[in-house]
């Protein structure tokens, strides 16, 4: 059975949606996507994406011919196309630079093309919730502060898939990224947190790692209920170290990790402020429903 997809202001069945073979997303990775997900028909963080997505796109000189509520409108009609309006559902907004013209750099009159797809949601395992998920750090090394190329989500992801593909391989659910002096960045697909007594870390922006939406989210949690929580360099020791650790991201929302490599977790899965966080971001979700 193929769903239907959006692309280019038609939705179509997906085995007769069609790109050029000369798109830039294809030859280059040259397009940036958004990856959401809704609850029982409420698609959360619309704005935030769309905010994120807009944002790249004009540091990164697409050239914009529509606006957000053109992609929201698309968005809402891919998901109905789909039967999915009441339901969990899996979407993911790309943008491409659209067909290649013989330089590589942005100044041509390219003309972007959108496409969207919305499907069913696959949960993830319960047991990732409640027993927490074991994370490998990757052996691709990012530079100290990074690139700002990691400040966008950008469709060429295969230092993410092949550190994925590294956490499969070690029966772990996420890898995390760490710079040649250890400190943490980010997962393959996630934000990364850690709780130590009753402070909860994460490394700030300024080291060039996804501004992620549901990062953003759980800061706003522990600044809204009192948790105390702080952006700084965290190292490797630090995670290792930690009364509780946690992933973050727009699909899987919040995941408890119970070991990092060989390193376990000591004390219970999620820990005491884990679930408070896990709590406080279903009921936004749910607060968010009824809006
Ligand atoms: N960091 C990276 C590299 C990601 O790819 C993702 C999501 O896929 C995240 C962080 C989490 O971001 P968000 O909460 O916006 O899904």
């Amino acid at each position: 059975m193929f769903g239907h997809v959006f692309i280019n202001g038609k939705i179509v069945i997906e085995n007769k949606a069609k790109i050029q073979v000369r798109d830039r997303g294809f030859l280059y990775g040259d397009g940036l996507f958004e990856t959401l997900r809704s609850y029982k028909g409420f698609i959360f963080m619309l704005d935030a994406h769309l905010q994120r997505l807009f944002h790249s796109l004009k540091v990164l000189k697409y050239k914009i011919y529509f606006d957000k509520e053109y992609i929201e409108n698309a968005v809402n009609k891919t998901v109905k196309k789909n039967n999915l309006s009441a339901g969990d559902t899996y979407i993911k907004i790309i943008v491409t630079r659209g067909i290649h013209s013989g330089d590589l750099h942005f100044d041509k009159n390219y003309k972007p093309n959108i496409i969207i797809f919305a499907d069913s949601l696959t949960p993830y395992p319960e047991d990732d919730y409640t027993k927490g998920i074991n994370i490998i750090s990757s052996s691709v090394i990012r530079q100290a502060a990074g690139s700002p190329i990691y400040l966008h989500k950008l469709l060429n992801y295969f230092e993410n898939i092949f550190a994925k593909d590294e956490a499969h391989y070690k029966g772990a659910q996420e890898a995390i990224f760490l710079t040649r002096d250890r400190l943490v960045l980010e997962g393959a697909s996630s934000n990364i947190f850690f709780v130590k007594g009753n402070t909860v870390y994460t490394p700030p922006l300024t080291q060039n790692i996804l501004p992620g939406i549901t990062r953003d989210v759980v800061l706003n949690i522990c600044r809204e209920n009192g948790i105390k929580v702080r952006q700084r360099k965290i190292h490797y020791r630090d995670i290792i170290n930690a009364d509780e650790v946690f992933k973050t991201s727009s699909v899987a929302g919040i995941v408890p990790v119970r070991k990092i490599n060989r390193y376990a977790i000591t004390g219970e899965i999620p820990g005491k402020i884990t679930t408070k966080i896990m709590k406080l971001y279903l009921s936004k979700v749910e607060l968010s429903n009824l809006h």
